[in-house]
């Protein structure tokens, strides 16, 4: 495909192939960008920020809502894309369809109701024959740099509120995934996106990453994606404002009264959907000592039925992972965690980009398995003995995306929700679930400010305070 960039659909001769996980097949290319493209993007994306601004709210949900119709209308086309680039089984990418098809008329939605309100400053000493109300405005060009796990609906999150919120956005799409993000584009330009107030950049991140985000045209960076990429982003963009989405090694406390069947269930679905490769993938169960055996013995038979093959046939369960690299990485975590005295129950080979569904039990804190995001099909268990000790383990983590917590026990509950350090909790499941309409976003190494279409206008918009001094 080509990319968007300067109001044009731009062919180079500098390409980068896009292969499909799954045998390593070219299915497309797309053009790697240079320095001369990042000036051209920004600079129309600065003319584009001007004119988007001139529309109104009920223009910008009008434009929303018709794309989310396209994509509905797309959605099978679509869902295949996301399998070819990403590997997900074909389910899970009908699925993440339909939830950008929320994101985005949840966006719409948001763009009717951008709204200041009255300060009472006659509340202020000596202020009294003042008026004043607030005023939200767009912050003008937003950067929007995405990882490849979710090449569709994580794009969605971030063009849908940038727009709803009256701003130009620049799209730099995941280097292995970027045909989604590239055909969403051409579905927004179709609904009647300004031509200028949309790019989308393809190519390496550390080509053109830093441009981009150092630009001082550039007045709202919205990142997901790794720990590292994201603090060096950071460190560039200045004085601009910034959204982080970053990585986590998500935590799972079952408690001795927990539904051992219903845990299993959660732990299959929470730990290995996209081969692990979620940013909130159930990746260490802290189970209590007296239901840890049977818990065992309930999940392994489960982990096993999981089977692996072709993201396309509908039987397959698990695809590959996004490289053979990331692969032979996980690979290594685990055997690293075995010579430590680990034991792998399930699964630990590799073929290719495919690693077998894996559980772990015997694991220790500070194995790498463990304390480290691994991003891949591994579930790591743990022994514990009291709700004090889980949720001290729960948090020894300079990350803080999500956990969860199986219990029938309302203090246990509660307790968990109020002491771990997780901008998402979640009750009697894993820490794998989103709905698109919540807030959602880290604590601590794992980022800032919040995504979810209703907070993301807030951060993709600036307040200004106007104070009426009436005679
Ligand atoms: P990544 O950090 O390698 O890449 C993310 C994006 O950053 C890509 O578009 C990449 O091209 C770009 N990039 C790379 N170097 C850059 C630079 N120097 N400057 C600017 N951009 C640069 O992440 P990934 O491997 O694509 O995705 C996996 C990571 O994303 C995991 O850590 C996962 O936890 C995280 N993630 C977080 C969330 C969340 O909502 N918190 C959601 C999904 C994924």
């Amino acid at each position: 495909m080509k990319m968007y960039v300067g109001g044009k659909w731009l062919e180079k001769t500098d390409k980068l192939e896009v292969l499909n996980p799954f045998d390593n097949t070219v299915i497309d290319t797309v053009p790697r960008a240079s320095m001369d493209d990042v000036d051209r993007a920004l600079s129309t994306a600065a003319e584009g920020a001007k004119a988007i601004r001139r529309t109104s709210g009920y223009d910008r949900f009008l434009i929303l809502k018709k794309a989310a119709e396209l994509l509905e209308q797309y959605s099978s086309d679509l869902a295949r894309i996301i399998t070819l680039e990403e590997g997900k089984i074909i389910s899970e990418a009908r699925f993440e369809v339909s939830r950008a098809v929320q994101t985005l008329t949840l966006s719409a939605e948001e763009a009717k109701r951008l709204s200041g309100e009255m300060v009472p400053l006659d509340g202020a000493p000596g202020a009294g024959n003042r008026m004043g109300f607030t005023l939200r405005i767009p912050c003008g060009v937003v950067v929007a740099i995405s990882p490849f796990n979710f090449p569709l609906n994580l794009v969605a999150h971030k063009v849908g509120p940038a727009l709803a919120a009256g701003n130009s956005v620049v799209i730099k799409p995941a280097t292995d995934t970027p045909l989604s993000a590239l055909r969403l584009t051409e579905i927004l330009l179709e609904a009647g996106v300004p031509q200028p107030a949309i790019q989308c950049i393809t190519g390496y991140g550390s080509d053109v990453g830093d441009a981009l985000c150092s630009d001082p045209r550039v007045r709202k960076i919205t990142f997901t994606g790794s720990r590292d990429v994201g603090e060096r982003i950071c460190r560039k963009a200045g004085l601009k404002k910034v959204t982080m989405e970053l990585g986590s090694n998500s935590p799972l406390i079952i408690m001795p009264d927990a539904d051992l069947e219903k845990v299993s269930q959660a732990i299959v679905a929470t730990g290995y959907s996209n081969a692990g490769q979620v940013c909130i993938s159930t990746q260490r169960v802290l189970a209590l000592r007296p239901i840890y055996e049977e818990l065992i013995s309930a999940l392994s038979p489960q982990v096993e039925s999981i089977n692996t093959g072709n993201p396309l046939d509908e039987k397959t369960k698990m695809g590959p992972m996004i490289r053979e690299k990331e692969a032979i990485r996980v690979q290594s975590w685990v055997e690293e965690a075995k010579q430590a005295g680990a034991k792998v129950l399930v699964g630990g080979e590799r073929k290719g980009s495919f690693f077998a569904p894996t559980l772990i039990a015997d694991v220790k804190p500070q194995m790498r398995i463990s304390c480290e995001e691994l991003f891949g099909p591994a579930v790591a268990v743990t022994p514990t003995g009291t709700i004090e000790e889980a949720i001290s383990l729960a948090n020894d983590t300079h990350y803080g995306l999500s956990a969860g917590i199986f219990t029938q026990n309302l203090d246990w509950a509660l307790r968990f929700a109020r002491e771990v350090d997780a901008g998402n909790l979640h009750i009697n499941w894993g820490p794998q679930w989103r709905a698109d309409l919540m807030p959602y976003g880290g604590l601590k190494e794992s980022g800032f400010g919040k995504e979810g279409p209703k907070y993301a206008v807030q951060e993709m918009s600036e307040l200004k305070m106007v104070v009426l001094h009436l005679s």
